[in-house]
């Protein structure tokens, strides 16, 4: 018997459209509440964005125009730099 072929979940990031792993990328959330959140755990509810843990541009507007329209929604200064800060801080933990 040969070695079980192993599925691996992959989603493709918002920003450069590549296909990873889904280890390497971090989920954002738009959730019903119209909030967009750094979904940590992966299991929020609501419409997810998936972009790669190394991207990271969190002051660039063409990043944030490509998140915005994967989330199909508004991301105002403030929303964008506490996500980018959240985000930063997670990978710096
Ligand atoms: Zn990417």
């Amino acid at each position: 018997m040969g070695p079980a072929q192993r599925h691996i979940p992959t989603r493709t990031c918002v920003i450069c459209r590549n296909r990873r792993e889904k280890d390497g990328l971090f989920r954002i959330v738009r959730t019903p509440e119209g909030d967009i959140v750094f979904d940590k755990t992966g299991k929020l509810n609501g419409r997810g964005a998936y972009v790669c843990k190394d991207d990271g541009h969190w002051d660039d507007d063409v990043y944030r125009g490509k998140l915005q329209a994967a989330l199909k929604i508004e991301i105002d200064d403030l929303t964008f730099k506490l996500l980018g800060r959240a985000i930063i801080s997670h990978v710096t933990e």
